[in-house]
């Protein structure tokens, strides 16, 4: 049986074209389910916990690898990220009534307008963090991540993204399903990925992305193409090697002292007027949507410890 959510590895024999393939099942649902934002926040929302999943699994270390786009259109934010070896959470920050005002399926430069989205490699420890910084022009998550292997990495690269709701049998609401899948033409980098005699990598990668551009979006979102069909579908003649499955799963890394050092560093004046009627100051995480509740001494008492 296949894992609900995973990300596999797989390469075209005979080519240095490697590439990834995301199937987002329970995370999907958990993640677009539980933050119930308008539909058309959720599709963007998906892609972007697809994509990160996508770029997260070629972490060579433990590390977390955050997707965060800021932009002027009524989806002012989306933010997702992967901490090895295989969580994702994402969330978004939007105007409702600017995205209500949209109607039901606004265009992605309707919905975020121009801005960036930045890819951050934070290898943990004391190890310093890598950030990269693309334009977003409206023309989606995945065109950007291209740009930015194009330009910053220097290797060519094919990315699709998918989201959708499907209704089951016997079910009374629809399910999400994200899913996608990336391309890279290793030969650009030299290296031990060198041609070999007489191969035309160019040659390679161009069919390579040829037969990349016939994928529908079902193919990613439906349980019933499994990803070695799709595969096997694509580049049946040339061979591909499928690599081992890792599986993908929610989880989030908020804790209660996390939310508490952040409060702690506000005044004193600040935390007692934050306390609501109860006497307790509290925050909720904007990606798991747990709350914590500490009383103003405890968070003075925190301050104090620091
Ligand atoms: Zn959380």
């Amino acid at each position: 049986m296949t894992e609900p959510d995973f990300v596999r590895s797989f390469q075209i024999e005979g080519m240095n074209v490697r590439g990834r393939i995301v199937h987002l099942t329970d995370v999907a649902d958990r993640v677009l389910a539980a933050h119930a934002y308008p539909e058309s926040v959720s599709r963007v929302v998906g892609e972007a916990l697809t994509l990160a999943a996508l770029l997260g699994a070629s972490l060579k270390f433990e590390g977390v690898l955050t997707l965060q786009t800021r932009s002027d259109g009524p989806l002012r934010m989306v933010v997702a990220d992967f901490s090895s070896p295989g969580t994702l959470r994402a969330c978004a920050t939007f105007d409702h009534d600017a995205v209500a005002a949209l109607g039901g399926v606004p265009t992605f430069a309707d919905l975020v307008g121009k801005g960036s989205l930045a890819i951050t490699i934070d290898p943990g420890g004391d190890m310093e963090r890598y950030q990269g910084i693309v334009p977003l022009e409206g023309a989606g998550l995945a065109e950007a991540a291209t740009t930015y292997f194009e330009q910053s990495e220097q290797i060519p690269t094919r990315i699709r993204l998918a989201v959708a709701t499907l209704i089951s049998r016997g079910d009374a609401k629809p399910h999400w399903r994200a899913g996608g899948i990336v391309i890279q033409n290793l030969a650009a980098l030299g290296g031990h990925a060198a041609p070999q005699p007489g191969q035309d990598t160019e040659e390679d990668w161009n069919r390579a992305s040829i037969l990349f551009s016939t994928i529908e979006p079902h193919e990613l979102v439906d349980p019933q193409v499994e990803a070695e069909r799709l595969l096997f579908r694509l580049y049946h003649e040339d061979g591909v090697r499928v690599f081992e499955t890792e599986p993908l799963s929610f989880g989030c890394r908020c804790s209660a002292d996390r939310v508490s050092s952040v409060l702690s560093q506000y005044p004193e004046s600040d935390i007692r007027e934050l306390a609501e009627d109860d006497g307790f100051v509290k925050a909720t995480c904007e990606f798991c949507s747990a709350t914590y509740a500490f009383s103003p001494d405890e968070l003075l008492r925190a301050q104090a410890a620091t």
